[in-house]
């Protein structure tokens, strides 16, 4: 059966490199007919940040990819969350020591200082603890038997490190890639269990992807130089035919290189899904779902940067992206984010909501401003008078705040050099006329305001700015007519004659 898994490390909130790597996961296991597994990295107790848990939960949620297995929704092969399986790592972590395939390392921190102090040169300035220090150092590769055996006894702290084979070529077939080869000699002795008993992802990776049976596991490209060392444990421990199918993932190229945090505040577009405060720093970073994205928008978005179904197609729901998608076609090169296409996608989605549910997002963006919608029937107008004008949720209120707040400090500002009591007389006439309006419709106003301003000798296209600002407050909004038929007549004539006193 085909299992997927995300495995995130709860060190923060999710930017889109994380969702799409969630996405790519979901869909291809919906496809298969699988189980998409979420499984909390959390052994690194030291960068864990609290809240991350419930912001991947709520960001998966937004997004419509539950998973079928994990802390929150169980499954059968819990726990899900890393820190609770420690004692499955260390049996692991023996065997490979026992074999021969590991060894245990029992530097303090400054010898490894000391080592990396002696070993720094401009060509290299971080040396690893690999195969040319390996000897040099306290371990159970330098030390005899007896010594180690004194050294666990005392229970003086310890790493367990997998040794490295010695110029060996180490090659799986990456589904995006195809074969991938690595040269042993330039990968160094990892670290698999920490002193504090915990393991390194590289172990708790290999054997919890064992243990829950996964089949197939698609994460980022930065895990690829990490990948000779899985398929080594994976050799050593359970057999190179049990191994996963890999798929690395291409970057998230931003303006200038892979994109980041950074990119969205300097250029002024989210990075993450949902807006994320860092319970340390303060520091707040913007998200997709804040800023008035659509889910719907945001999976798409995000599903075609970097895969395409082989078709000019761009817009695909949920559905037709289960039906679709193929991480064959996946590009292996980095996809470009732009956030003007990104907003073009949430244009799009809007227009393919159905209208209730495109209300129920209006109403949660107005809520902001404390607004209490009483007449449903006066807001559906609203909204189908601006939806095209609107490509994110926030939007719907810049285009519309004044049908709910009459403007009070009117800037004339626009008109004042043209103005003249001609002009207002014909205000004054227009909103008495405008009391007699059978067929309250832009049509009708529009053709009645012109006929007066024949009359006065006016040109219509003068007196239209000036009806504006009386409705609206300022130069902006949707044709006037409309909006004025949108007001209802009582609203209309009370605006023009509050603007003429
Ligand atoms: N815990 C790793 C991360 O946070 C997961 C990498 C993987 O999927 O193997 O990126």
């Amino acid at each position: 059966k085909v299992r997927v898994r995300f495995a995130p490390s709860p060190t923060g909130g999710l930017h889109l490199g994380g969702v799409r790597t969630v996405l790519y996961n979901y869909l291809f296991a919906k496809q298969q007919g699988g189980d998409f597994i979420l499984r909390i990295e959390d052994t690194d107790q030291s960068r864990y940040v609290p809240g991350a848990e419930e912001y991947i939960f709520e960001t998966l949620k937004w997004c419509g990819l539950e998973p079928d297995e994990s802390t929150q929704h169980g499954g059968a092969f819990g726990p899900y969350r890393q820190s609770e399986r420690k004692e499955s790592y260390r049996k692991y972590a023996e065997e490979l020591v026992q074999k021969g395939y590991a060894y245990y390392a029992f530097d303090t921190a400054e010898e490894l200082d000391q080592m990396r102090a002696r070993l720094r040169t401009a060509e290299n300035p971080s040396p690893q603890y690999d195969r040319n220090v390996r000897t040099q150092m306290r371990n159970s590769l330098s030390l005899s038997k007896e010594e180690v055996e004194a050294l666990l006894q005392k229970e003086v702290p310890h790493v367990v490190r997998i040794k490295m084979p010695e110029g060996e070529t180490v090659s799986f077939t990456d589904m995006i890639r195809g074969e991938v080869s690595f040269d042993t000699s330039v990968v160094d002795d990892k670290v698999l269990l920490k002193a504090d008993g915990m393991p390194t992802y590289h172990l708790a990776v290999v054997v919890d992807d064992y243990l829950m049976q996964i089949s197939h596991a698609f994460r980022g490209e930065e895990w690829l130089p990490s990948a000779p060392v899985h398929v080594l444990l994976w050799r050593y421990l359970f057999g190179e035919e049990a191994m996963p199918q890999w798929a690395h993932l291409p970057l998230i190229l931003g303006p200038n290189g892979k994109l980041s945090k950074r990119d969205g505040a300097k250029y002024g577009f989210p990075v993450f899904a949902m807006n994320w405060k860092d319970p340390k720093t303060g520091e707040l970073t913007e998200g997709f779902r804040e800023r008035g994205f659509l889910p719907e928008a945001f999976v798409n978005m995000l599903a075609v940067l970097g895969w395409n179904d082989g078709t000019e197609q761009e817009v695909f729901s949920s559905d037709e992206l289960v039906q679709k998608f193929s991480i064959e076609r996946v590009h292996s090169s980095g996809a470009k984010f732009d956030f003007e296409k990104a907003k073009w996608f949430n244009h799009e989605w809007m227009k393919r909501l159905s209208f209730e549910r495109l209300k129920l997002d209006v109403k949660d963006a107005f809520s902001k401003h404390e607004l209490e919608i009483s007449d449903d029937a006066y807001l559906d107008k609203i909204i189908a008078l601006v939806k095209d004008r609107c490509t994110l949720l926030p939007d719907f209120w810049e285009h519309s705040f004044f049908f709910f707040k009459a403007p009070k400090q009117i800037d004339f500002a626009p008109v004042m050099a043209k103005w003249n009591p001609v002009k207002k007389d014909f205000f004054g006439h227009f909103s008495r006329q405008l009391l007699h309006v059978s067929e309250w419709k832009a049509p009708s106003l529009e053709s009645l305001f012109k006929q007066l301003a024949e009359g006065a000798n006016i040109k219509p296209g003068e007196l239209q700015l000036p009806l504006r600002l009386m409705l609206v407050g300022g130069k902006f909004g949707p044709p006037v007519f409309d909006i004025a038929e949108v007001l209802g007549k009582e609203e209309t004539v009370n605006r023009i004659e509050y603007a003429l006193t």
